[in-house]
Order: C-alpha cells, then structure tokens, then sequence
C-alpha cells in the first residue's frame, strides 16, 4: 500500500499513475486517483492492477494538484467503494490513507450518527470528521487538526480541499511518508523510490506534524502550531 501526490507545473495524471506503479511492490488489491481539473476534482478508482486504473482514467484526466492510493484493505472488502481516495459525502474533501484508525466505530457514533457513509473503510469517517469540523467553522488546517487529535492508530494522509486550489494538507503517525522537493513542484510520497524520476531531494516529516503543501512551499507545522524548519536530504539513488 502507498501514497504519492504532486503539485506542479506538469500534468499530475501520468504522475501519480507512475507513482502508484513503483508502490506496487508494496501489496495492494486496488487503487486511485484523484486530480483536481479545471472545472471539478475528479476520482478515478478500481480494484486489481494500477494497469487497470491506468485504463479507467483514459486520456483526458488533466490537472496541477492530486493525490494517487494504493490500497491493502483492512477494513472493509477490496472493492471500488472501498477504494481510496474516499470523499466526504458532499464531495467537500477528499483523503488518502494508509494505515489502520483503531477506534473509528466510537468515532462514527459519537460524531457522525447522521452521516450516510457509501464504504466499510476505517478512512471514511476520517473525511467525514474533516467535514463535520468543516461545518461547524474551522477552516480546514484546523478542521484537520481537530480530527487528527481524536485518531487512534496508524496513518499517512493526505488530504484535498475542492475549494483550495494547489494545496495538499498532509500528515502522518506510525506510516511512512515523505515531502519530495522540486524547483517547479512538490511532492508526498510513501516511498523515495516512487519519486526518484521527478527528485532525490526529500523532507522527512515527524508523527503529529501537519503539512501543507503547495507548488512552492512546504510549511511543516507542529503539534503545538508552530512551524518547523527542516533541513532536506538528498536520497542516494541505485536504481
Ligand atoms: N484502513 C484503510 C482501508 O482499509 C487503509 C488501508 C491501507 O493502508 O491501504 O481502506
């Protein structure tokens, strides 16, 4: 299982397809996309092979901003539905996850009752606090954050506002993920190896840290809101 995004200058689609085919070593039963165009964000999902999605998406799907998904399931069988990325049912947010949240049921019931959840993925109520917070008036890095504190478990995610063009919200607790730094693009990635075509410059991110992500920037912010500077590393390549 694994996760990539791109923000950048170039088409993200082939992007994230050749990212999600260099995780492919990882293990996953199904896989997608999601790219925001400009008119829409659009999600492309199957189960089976990245070739098979590689299919689905076809050749219009063009955008600057998105985020790709391998998935191992855990919760919920292999599946379109299940797939990732999972949206709030407003279509408001869309998330990547890898990992596993542990109390996801206590969650669903305290906060989310009224919810209609379309998966049986652990993830989806992960969104859907995202969104509950949402509504209730954070903006989204606090919306993120607020439901990040109430996470039991593992996960690398990333994270797509339809409103906020060229920004992925980014964070991680016990599953990798890593910034990749370009001089006309930025990247996340499970896995150095996925992006070794596009840079060998990375970022290491700390469990608890939010990122956000943008063409020309990356501010790691810290669990007690302050951002952090961190040095970036260059990753020594044998391919
Ligand atoms: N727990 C999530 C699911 O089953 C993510 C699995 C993964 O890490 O790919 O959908």
């Amino acid at each position: 299982c694994g996760i990539v995004g791109y923000i950048g200058n170039d088409n993200v689609t082939p992007i994230l397809l050749k990212g999600l085919e260099k995780l492919e070593y990882r293990g996953y039963d199904s896989a997608g996309i999601a790219v925001k165009t400009d008119e829409s964000l659009e999600v492309v999902r199957e189960k089976g092979r990245i070739a098979d999605l590689t299919e689905k998406v076809g050749e219009n799907l063009a955008g600057h901003t998105g985020i790709g998904h391998t998935r191992w399931a855990t919760h919920g069988e292999p599946s379109v539905k299940n797939a990732h990325p999972q949206q709030s049912n407003d279509g408001q947010f869309t998330l990547v996850h890898n990992g596993v949240i542990e109390n996801y049921r206590q969650l669903k019931e305290e906060y989310l009752s009224d919810v209609e959840f379309t998966s049986d993925t652990d993830t989806e109520v992960i969104v859907e606090l995202i969104n509950y917070f949402s509504k209730q008036g954070q903006d989204t890095e606090n919306a993120f954050n607020s439901t990040l504190r109430l996470l039991e478990g593992s996960y690398a995610l990333g994270l797509m506002d339809k409103d906020i063009d060229g920004t992925i919200f980014v964070a991680k607790n016990k599953s990798p993920l890593l910034v990749g730094l370009g001089d006309t693009f930025n990247v996340i990635t499970s896995d150095a190896m996925a992006m070794l075509g596009l840079t060998n410059e990375f970022v290491e991110l700390m469990d608890g840290e939010i990122v956000i992500l943008k063409q020309d920037s990356v501010s790691i912010i810290n669990p007690d809101g302050n951002e952090v500077e961190r040095d970036s590393y260059t990753a020594e390549i044998d391919a």
